[in-house]
């Protein structure tokens, strides 16, 4: 059996077919020639061997020559039959498998460069349609992530271009400058710090999305202790616009890697403050149950139109991009609070009315 898989599957199927065709035409040869043989035998007294020599130069009764002659052309004729079934059944095979011929066939035509190609014209409801339609809905998949894979590297690229471009631009112009002063050094040297802060605030952002999460660090952390530290933290921001975030969580305790944690709510503040209005709040809650703890961070500001509910979480997706970057940001905030949520077996949940509030609810296991 090991030894038939080497082969194709209609030199397979033939030579399956061809042993139980053989099997039962040799059953069949068998039994109609002893069922003849018993029928035809001479009785034992009308035909005795031991009488005289010279019975044995007399020719065999006629019953005899009949059976022998029986059983010659029952062998040839299912020697024929052998041959022939097998034929048949090679040529039916054949014809059975054209279909699994003619999508290899197509399916070999379909590379990296033609992932939008789709197999069409299967439109029996047979298995080989079956294999058909789920390779059409795995090369859909591919053809989403390929894309996505391509977009997030041009993506990438075009946000490091930009301070990697304002270095270059401020070394050029001081390179030009004959006799620059101490003062001039320091501008382009101060400017070259923020294009290279931005830069590396950008690489730690991408690598933190692929990074798994640390089980052995994991700890359980007070949430409004978290959320204190992450108000502090953006209290320039807040002060700005005048937006007061209020803290309102008591006595929960959260569960994860604290620096990721921490990390995600930070940006989901951020946007909170980000996009309100001037002289708003934020209002940060949190509930628990046995199971999960659910946080909650509710903003009065601009809203997200509920057609990109879905789009937010994508890498450096940005509602209204100049908009957006006049507000800064590379858009990568929502997209890493995701994964680490998500790295922690949690959910994050986006509910909003356009000019009236954005709610994000984050929920998360307890252990
Ligand atoms: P980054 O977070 O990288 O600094 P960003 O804030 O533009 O940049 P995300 O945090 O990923 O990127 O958010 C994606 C987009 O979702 C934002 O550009 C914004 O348009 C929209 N958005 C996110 N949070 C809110 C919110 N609370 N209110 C209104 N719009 C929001
Ligand atoms: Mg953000």
């Amino acid at each position: 059996m090991i030894l038939l898989n080497k082969f194709p599957l209609r030199l397979r199927l033939t030579i399956l077919t061809t042993v139980v065709l053989t099997t039962i035409c040799v059953l069949l040869t068998t039994s109609s020639v002893f069922t003849a043989q018993k029928m035809y035998a001479v009785p034992a007294e009308d035909y005795n061997f031991n009488t005289t020599l010279s019975n044995l130069s007399k020719e065999p009764p006629a019953t005899d020559r009949i059976n022998n002659n029986f059983t010659y052309a029952s062998v040839a004729y299912m020697f024929i039959m052998i041959v022939l079934g097998t034929a048949a059944s090679y040529f039916v095979a054949g014809k059975t498998l054209k279909p699994v011929a003619d999508l290899t066939k197509r399916i070999e035509t379909i590379d990296e460069n033609k992932l939008f190609q789709r197999l069409e014209g299967f439109d029996t409801n047979d298995e080989v349609a079956r294999l058909a339609a789920s390779f059409n809905h795995m090369i859909l998949k591919l053809e989403k992530s390929f894309n996505h894979q391509k977009q997030f590297a041009a993506n990438a690229a075009h946000e490091l271009k930009t301070p990697l471009a304002g270095i270059i631009a401020n070394i050029e112009v001081l390179q030009l400058d004959k006799n620059p002063s101490v003062q001039e050094y320091k501008e382009v040297l101060d400017d070259t710090l923020t294009n290279a802060q931005r830069l590396s605030t950008l690489v730690y952002d991408l690598l933190k999305m692929n990074n798994a999460i640390n089980a052995d660090i994991c700890e359980s952390f007070d949430a409004k202790d978290m959320f204190e530290d992450i108000i502090l933290a953006l209290s320039e921001n807040s002060k700005v616009k005048n937006v007061l975030i209020k803290n309102n969580i008591s006595d929960i305790m959260l569960f994860g890697e604290k620096v990721l944690l921490q990390r995600a709510f930070f940006n989901l503040v951020q946007n909170a403050v980000k996009y309100n209005k001037l002289n708003e709040e934020v209002v940060v809650t949190a509930a628990q149950n046995d199971d999960f703890v659910t946080v909650n961070i509710k903003d009065n500001g601009i809203g997200i139109p509920e057609e990109e509910l879905e789009s937010i979480f994508e890498p450096f997706y940005r509602i209204d991009t100049s908009r957006s970057r006049e507000l800064g940001g590379s858009g990568l905030g929502l997209s890493i609070a995701k994964t680490i949520i998500e790295k922690h077996n949690g959910e994050i949940l986006f509910e909003s009315e356009v000019d009236v509030f954005t709610k994000v609810t984050v929920i998360l296991p307890k252990n």
